[in-house]
């Protein structure tokens, strides 16, 4: 990466998000931001509450979550057929579709598409997938500048940021924030704020939409994600608050689109279910101020080309895998972020990928495999209470999916070449195993426990017990553990209990 005065458009954070530290560590990190805490607070509080008051409306919301979940599960039976009937009608429509079978395949075909048209500049509207591919990152290199269109994308890339949330990328920033990064860095991108521009949401609001016009009306070529691919008719279809995507999907000669191949839904009668489901579940909206449906080209009418590269990117896989297909559900709703005491108190960026919270900590070792320290620790980055599971739309069961995941974890450490150290799991469960298996062991660990009490407790004055060196320290670190009792339960019995029958 070059430097920054070298580059078109801001620079992201140095480093790839598969090399973040494990979970634990960044979250450490992420935990001592207050003001972070503070602003995530405030936004995940604000949406959860009005989340529940629009699906509280719907006496048949649990009938549409089950009709999500079945439309869902029938598109990963018969992926294969839904995409080439998909295929098959947005080419007939006009659009040309291209397969990808990785994020290097992606990029290749988009900076090919791009450097087609002559184009040197891009504008984008927010996709998860785009930057799931570091789609960006790849046209930069190309000399091609992307800009974000998103009010929130447009905050992370002029904050040299990465996002944090899935549907508000920026919910980690305060207003006083977004001030301060437009006026320190909008004037080096294109057209500057007001010099007296205030925090106030309006006036933000003005100095980005102001700022992107000049984008808008220059662009060319634009790039967009879909929300759903309807492989009835070959349309694409993108939902958003703003407008700005509805800019990106009008006004430039060339659109092309980046989906995931999961994105199919089979009829166009299907929208009508997440036409429901995913303005509710993720910004606590009845209905999304722009619903985008395009088919293909039309003399007189919209981008004169129409691409869309349809990305496989692990996803595949995923579907190979029974139970954890159902990951593969997940509308990108932002609901199971909202409610997860987790993700509310480190916010997205510990997760070391875009896609944060619960639905990160299933899907991105999914995509990726369990290679990096990152993807290892992500499914242990939850308590496990199951709130997730109540407001997912798509009824995806992300608790037991977070105990397969750790499954999966664990069976790829035992295939790790002896020198990897490890934690002190196996020796731990073994000496466990040896105290569980006979009364005689267990009466011993008890006695064991007994003296330790006396002697910590009694002689040394102890309270709990404080931290332990490594490899204990992992587990006392982040933890207060109680003094051993003075009796064993065994005793107490005897004590109490048998002598009185
Ligand atoms: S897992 Fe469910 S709740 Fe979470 S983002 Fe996906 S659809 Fe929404």
């Amino acid at each position: 990466m070059g430097t920054e005065l070298e580059r078109l458009t801001p620079a992201p954070p140095e480093g790839d998000l598969l090399d973040s530290p494990r979970f634990p560590q960044a979250a450490k990190t992420e935990l001592a931001n207050h003001q972070q805490r503070t602003n995530l607070r405030h936004a995940t509080t604000t949406i959860r509450n009005k989340r529940a008051r629009v699906v509280g409306e719907l006496s048949n919301w649990q009938d549409l979550r089950d009709a999500g979940e079945a439309i869902k599960t029938r598109v990963g039976r018969h992926l294969d057929e839904y995409l080439l009937q998909f295929e098959e009608n947005f080419t007939k429509a006009g659009g040309h579709v291209h397969w990808a079978r990785d994020a290097e395949e992606a990029n290749r075909i988009v900076v090919a598409l791009v450097k087609d048209t002559g184009q040197e500049e891009i504008v984008k509207v927010k996709s998860m997938v785009t930057q799931e591919i570091d789609m960006n990152e790849a046209l930069e290199a190309e000399g091609i500048a992307a800009w974000e269109t998103d009010l929130a994308e447009l905050i992370v890339q002029l904050g040299h940021d990465r996002p944090s949330h899935i549907v508000v990328p920026a919910l980690h920033r305060n207003r006083s924030e977004v001030r301060e990064i437009f006026l320190k860095e909008m004037g080096r991108y294109g057209t500057p704020p007001p010099d007296d521009l205030d925090d106030q949401p309006k006036n933000l609001a003005g100095a980005a939409r102001v700022h992107l016009r000049e984008k808008f009306m220059r662009a060319k070529t634009s790039t967009s994600g879909a929300n759903f691919a309807i492989a009835e008719t070959g349309s694409l279809v993108v939902v958003e608050s703003e407008g700005n995507g509805r800019m990106c999907l009008t006004l430039p000669d060339t659109l092309i689109s980046v989906v995931g191949i999961e994105k199919i839904l089979p009829t166009f009668d299907d929208l009508e279910v997440f036409l429901q489901l995913l303005p509710r579940s993720s910004t606590g909206e009845r209905m999304n101020p722009y619903t985008s449906v395009w088919t293909g080209t039309t003399d007189g009418d919209g981008p004169k080309n129409v691409h869309v590269v349809l990305v496989d990117n692990g996803r595949t896989n995923v579907l190979a895998d029974p139970e954890g297909r159902a990951a593969l559900r997940c509308i990108r709703c932002s609901a199971c972020l909202n409610i997860c005491p987790v993700y509310e108190r480190v916010g997205g960026h510990a997760y070391g990928s875009v896609y944060p919270g619960p639905i990160g900590a299933i899907l991105n070792p999914q995509l990726r495999g369990t290679d990096s320290e990152i993807d290892r620790s992500l499914p242990f980055a939850s308590s496990l209470c199951g709130a997730c599971n109540e407001v997912c739309p798509v009824k995806i069961p992300i608790s037991d999916l977070l105990v397969h995941e750790r499954h999966k974890v664990v069976e790829a450490k035992k295939k790790d070449p002896p020198h990897i150290p490890h934690t002190a799991e196996p020796q731990i469960m073994a000496a466990a195993a040896w105290v569980m298996d006979d009364h005689r062991h267990l009466e011993l660990a008890g006695k064991g426990s007994e003296l330790g009490s006396r002697v910590l407790g009694g002689l040394l004055g102890w309270k709990k017990i404080g931290p332990l060196p490594p490899p204990l320290s992992r587990w006392t670190d982040a933890r207060d553990v109680p003094m051993l009792p003075e009796q064993t339960f065994r005793d107490w019995w005897k004590q109490n209990r048998e002598t009185k029958k």
